[in-house]
């Protein structure tokens, strides 16, 4: 096929479809364009900025017919940074959207027949409508702000900047890139996420900190990490630092503490590899706990640095009651959690089933998996380090017959031996916990072939204004 579009040609552009990026698709003369920012049913006119042979870029120059789904963003960076992609988007246009991306890859990868609104008794899927917020801003509980150094605005006429000219930022990559924008706000934040940024940001200037720098690996700091329990208050600060010496430490630790009252911990991670993994294997407290604490429907968590822990408290209580209800227990049950993390939907489980065995690979989040039981008094529920391929097989073979499985993978889905090992083990019920549904769609695929029927799907808005989409799957043997 010829390609019709150069690059810089300007082109009017009907938008049809959008991107799990959350691109519009637009057609041009047959060729599809992908345009950041226009939304489907619009036609725009664009600059067309990269050609490839099947699909190409452009720029979005002017609206020619908006859709009704189009609002003003909010967020003054909206356009620069790369953390929300669907802020021009209304909120319940983009609910539907949502439900829309679950169905079209149960369609399309899991070759899944979704019936037609809530279904009926055809035997289809049944994907109800995506569960969303009432207010859906400021539900993040937490940040993760990488530092940089920017030259100070009206320096040297030549140009030059020394160290001292050179002024912490600290904020996002800007779309696409690992350039850092400064940013003092964040619409999705905790605010009191936004004021230990802040904070840092200040005593970091004060104290005249150097930021890590990717290139020559040099400067001190990285990352740093803000965390607060929505029900407790708690909140945990960690400053991730390429090197052990943090110059006046009992400084940082008394100006956070001065600024911000509901801090509990302040922590100090070490990473001095070359990596964009934020992370470095050390860990040490600087100050206060170890953990903070929250609270999830009535149950307690304490979570450490490095545990993961969702993001959203407010929907992940609606996600993981979905998850216990599709578990259908009655008391007696014995069921596996699998990517179990700190524990928290296996504590969910265990109120209402008769043993719960979770496995995680992080053995930090087992850690607190177990204290977590403790601390709630939750006896029925162990816990086991490693990979769930490699632990669950070993389960079965010493005799463990769950009535239900859970997994809740990440991004790239189940581990293909761990599906295997679920149809072995015959489970009467499945439930999938996903965030993405590519990975999803193939893995139900699988495990339809092997026996399973999918009933089910409750997609539940875990992070609004982005393209990400959670989901809760029911499965049950045929
Ligand atoms: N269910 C938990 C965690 C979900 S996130 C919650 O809702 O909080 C997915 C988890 O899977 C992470 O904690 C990650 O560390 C873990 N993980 C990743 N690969 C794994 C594997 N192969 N086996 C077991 N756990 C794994």
């Amino acid at each position: 096929m010829s390609v019709p579009v150069s690059k810089n040609d300007e082109v009017v552009v009907d938008i049809v479809g959008l991107t799990h990026e959350g691109e519009g698709v637009g057609r041009a003369d047959g060729f599809t364009l992908f345009i950041q920012g226009a939304l489907p049913g619009e036609r725009v006119r664009a600059r067309v900025l990269k050609v490839k042979k099947q699909y190409g870029y452009a720029k979005l120059q002017e609206l020619v017919a908006a859709s009704p789904d189009r609002v003003e963003a909010p967020c003054p960076i909206y356009m620069q940074c790369g953390g929300c992609q669907l802020q021009h988007m209304d909120y319940d246009a983009q609910l539907r959207w949502k439900r829309q991306h679950v169905v079209d890859n149960l369609e399309r990868i899991g070759k899944l027949r979704v019936a037609a609104g809530e279904g009926g008794d055809s035997g289809d899927v049944i994907v109800h409508p995506a569960i969303g917020m009432d207010k859906p801003w400021h539900y993040r509980n937490k940040a993760q702000v990488p530092i940089g150094m920017v030259p100070e605005a009206g320096r040297a006429a030549d140009g030059s900047a020394s160290v001292r000219d050179m002024r912490l930022v600290a904020g996002f990559y800007a779309r696409g890139s690992h350039r850092i924008i400064d940013m003092d706000q964040c619409l999705i934040q905790h605010s009191v996420n936004d004021e230990i940024v802040a904070e840092v940001k200040a005593v970091g200037r004060e104290l005249g900190i150097t930021a890590y720098d990717e290139e020559t690996g040099r400067g001190l700091l990285r990352h740093v990490m803000a965390r607060v329990g929505f029900v407790s208050g708690e909140a945990m600060v960690v400053l991730v630092t390429n090197g052990q010496r943090i110059p006046q430490v009992e400084r940082w630790v008394e100006r956070i503490r001065e600024t911000i009252p509901g801090v509990t911990s302040i922590v100090q991670n070490v990473n001095t590899r070359k990596t964009n993994v934020i992370f470095g294997d050390e860990t040490r407290v600087l100050w206060g706990s170890d953990v903070i604490y929250d609270e999830l429907d009535g149950i307690r968590f304490a979570i450490s640095a490095r545990s993961f822990y969702q993001v959203n408290p407010v929907q992940t209580v609606e996600l993981y009651r979905k998850a216990v209800e599709y578990a259908g227990l009655t008391g007696s049950e014995t069921v596996i959690d699998a990517y179990c993390g700190i524990g928290t939907i296996s504590l969910f489980l265990a109120r209402q089933a008769g043993r719960v065995y979770g496995v995680e690979i992080v053995p930090e989040a087992i850690e607190d998996a177990r204290r977590n039981a403790a601390l709630n008094e939750i006896g029925n529920a162990e816990f086991e380090a490693g990979p769930a391929e490699v632990v669950i097989p070993r389960w079965r073979q010493e005799g463990i017959v769950p009535d239900v499985i859970v997994v809740d993978p990440p991004r790239k889905g189940c581990d293909e031996a761990l599906l295997e090992t679920i149809l072995a083990m015959r489970p009467e019920r499945v439930v999938y916990v996903s965030c993405n549904p590519s990975t999803l769609a193939r893995d139900l695929r699988v495990l339809e072939d092997g026996g399973y029927r999918t009933v089910e799907v409750q997609p539940v808005d875990m992070f609004p204004w982005t393209v990400h989409v959670e989901s809760v799957i029911l499965m049950v043997r045929k």
